[in-house]
């Protein structure tokens, strides 16, 4: 089966034989859980409890507010402590909700005693799957956490002619995607056709790097007589799995800068989106759970779980046997788009898909020194930007030159900064300057 890609882009070590033949374990039930009330893109959810309530596991605690939010739900039973600001693992504080678990048993099921009604797949509306999606708090698992129901909605102008299942998990380390591959390719599928009946789509498209062999013939095993279904082997390459980049790879279609997927007839959706939908209908679950790897040499057991969300860091390494003598860094994510943490009392959040402990040997440390013009970056930029000059802009507090140079066009995937051979922190640099930008024109708007 021949490959497809897109321009540019990088080939980092993957690292993925720490975990991949690793299956999903059950994390026991954590003492406390930490919830933020922000877990998603778009606003934060309004809480429906205060200290002192007794809550259920799978209760909701916080109502979306608005249409583009998400619910939150509790993921044990227990006793509200507190309802104030919390760090995160993004690296700043959110409004969270603490709650301490009643009971002692420590290999206690995840129970969800707020389990919602379960609906027939084939019987169930367009309108209903929306519903159920928001409210079962479903935001997508890929990382940017955009609340599901929304992508489920586009507006009546858009025509919708494929949706895509991102199967690349194109970032080192990460291997949870690849497990809910191979350990739930039904309910996988099952997710994949609601989706499709949501957006009134016929087809629909799996997408997989070609170093995810056996996922890619299990799941084309599985979808042989679907009709609409298919199953398309992408080349490994970072980032293979950034929306525009499946897009261009799968449908050859390019989205210009500023647009949306919708706009050229496309809705990307992650491989654990598309459970967590399966499971909200056919199940009843509401989402209380998150599915990431550990990795990284740093770790001593490295695994992939099922963790409830809100559980912190610090315990869910303790769970991983605790950390090697020789690691230096804990990243939250993978290491080309996650974030380092300075604090790991920072909870697992509903798109939580990996912790990494990394070694001195997995970081390069090595010194920054001055740009040799040499352009790498530029042409390893899978949107064709010139990371040298946006960076450059940011340093220099030159966010109108930043802007007309498309900064907001950046879509952070560290590539520029992974090839560059004087170490410059290109995206640290862009992510900055972007979020002055994008500052800026929200103050423009407002006026
Ligand atoms: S981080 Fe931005 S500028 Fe750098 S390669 Fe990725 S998209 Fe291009
Ligand atoms: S890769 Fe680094 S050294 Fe080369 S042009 Fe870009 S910023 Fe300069």
């Amino acid at each position: 089966m021949s490959s497809k890609t897109f321009h540019g882009g990088v080939h980092p070590k993957e690292y993925k034989e720490l975990t991949e033949h690793l299956a999903f374990e059950i994390f026991p039930q954590p003492q406390q859980i930490v919830l933020p009330l922000s877990q998603h893109l778009g606003k934060e959810a309004k809480t429906l409890v205060k200290k002192g309530d007794d809550v259920k596991a799978g209760q909701m605690v916080a109502q979306a507010e608005g249409f583009v939010s998400a619910p939150v739900h509790s993921s044990v039973a227990g006793k509200v402590m507190s309802v104030g600001k919390e760090q995160t693992s993004s690296g700043f504080p959110k409004d969270s909700i603490i709650i301490k678990r009643n009971g002692t048993i420590e290999s206690e099921s995840l129970t969800n005693e707020f389990r919602l009604s379960t609906l027939n797949p084939e019987q169930i509306s367009p309108d209903e799957i929306r519903e159920r999606v928001a409210l079962a708090g479903i935001v997508g698992q890929g990382g940017a956490a955009f609340p599901t129901s929304v992508k489920l909605s586009p507006p009546k102008d858009k025509v919708i002619d494929v949706v895509i299942l991102n199967g690349c998990e194109c970032e080192p380390y990460l291997t949870r995607d690849y497990r809910f591959m191979m350990e739930r390719p039904d309910d996988l599928i099952s997710g994949l056709k609601l989706i499709m009946k949501a957006l009134g789509v016929k087809r629909g498209v799996i997408g997989i790097e070609n170093n995810k062999p056996e996922a890619i013939e299990l799941l084309t095993n599985k979808i042989k007589y679907e009709h609409g279904l298919e199953v398309v082997s992408l080349k490994t390459k970072y980032p293979q799995g950034a929306e525009k980049m499946l897009i261009k790879a799968v449908t050859g279609k390019e989205v210009p800068p500023g647009k949306l997927p919708m706009d050229v007839g496309a809705v990307i959706q992650n491989i654990g989106t598309a459970i967590a939908i399966h499971d909200a209908i056919v199940k009843g679950e509401v989402l209380i759970t998150a599915a990431l790897t550990v990795s990284g040499k740093g770790i001593k057991n490295p695994k992939n779980l099922i963790v409830p969300v809100g559980t912190t860091i610090q315990t869910v390494i303790d769970y991983c046997g605790g950390v090697t003598d020789d690691s230096v860094k804990i990243v939250v994510g993978g290491p080309m788009m996650g974030t380092a943490q300075f604090d790991l009392h920072a909870p697992v959040m509903k798109a939580t898909s990996g912790i990494l402990v990394l070694t001195k040997d997995e970081v390069a440390e090595n010194p920054e020194t001055p740009c040799l013009r040499c352009g790498q970056c530029v042409g390893a930029c899978p949107l064709n930007l010139m990371p040298t000059k946006l960076a450059r802009y940011s340093q220099l507090n030159r966010f109108d030159d930043a802007e007309g140079a498309g900064i907001t066009v950046c879509m952070e995937c560290g590539t520029c900064s992974y090839t560059c051979p004087a170490n410059i922190p290109l995206v640290q640099w862009i992510r900055l300057g972007k979020q002055k930008v994008l500052q800026m024109q929200k103050e423009r708007t407002a006026k």
